[in-house]
């Protein structure tokens, strides 16, 4: 499933992806802020600003089923990226890294030429957006 972190505080947003239950990632981003991770962008954010966990609002966007275990990653990396890009997540407007696509978060170092084509496509999307952000005014 995709899903946005909210931080109510600063307006800010993050999304990510995970192919396991959400409670659990959800635990994953809990213990990252208090061991102060700096893997993890929400727990980077809300140890700079002095945030706590119920400081950000967690909404489950999109969920993806009937997939098979093989595609599931490649599936769920695909719809990150266009949610990043719907809103507009990536820094310095939202907590999202171009780098994050290849980081460790990732499973095996197959997943490497996959990651430079989606932040190639991810910068794409993200500049078309601002064009037309731009022609609505
Ligand atoms: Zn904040």
């Amino acid at each position: 499933m995709i899903y946005v972190a909210t931080c109510t505080k600063c307006k800010v947003q993050y999304v990510s992806s995970t192919a396991n239950e959400f409670k659990v990632r959800f635990r994953n981003h809990k213990s990252a802020m208090l061991t102060n991770e700096t893997t993890c962008e929400l727990a980077v954010h809300s140890n700079k600003e002095k945030h706590h966990m119920s400081d950000f609002e967690f909404i489950v966007i999109e969920t993806i089923v009937n997939e098979s275990d093989n595609n599931i990653d490649r599936r769920l990396l695909t719809k990150e990226a266009f949610w990043c890009s719907q809103l507009c997540t990536l820094q310095p407007y939202g907590l999202n890294k171009r780098s994050e696509f290849n980081s460790k978060n990732r499973i095996g170092s197959t997943w490497w030429p996959l990651s430079v084509y989606f932040c190639t496509i991810k910068g794409l999307v993200f500049s078309v957006n601002l064009l037309l952000f731009y022609q609505d005014f």
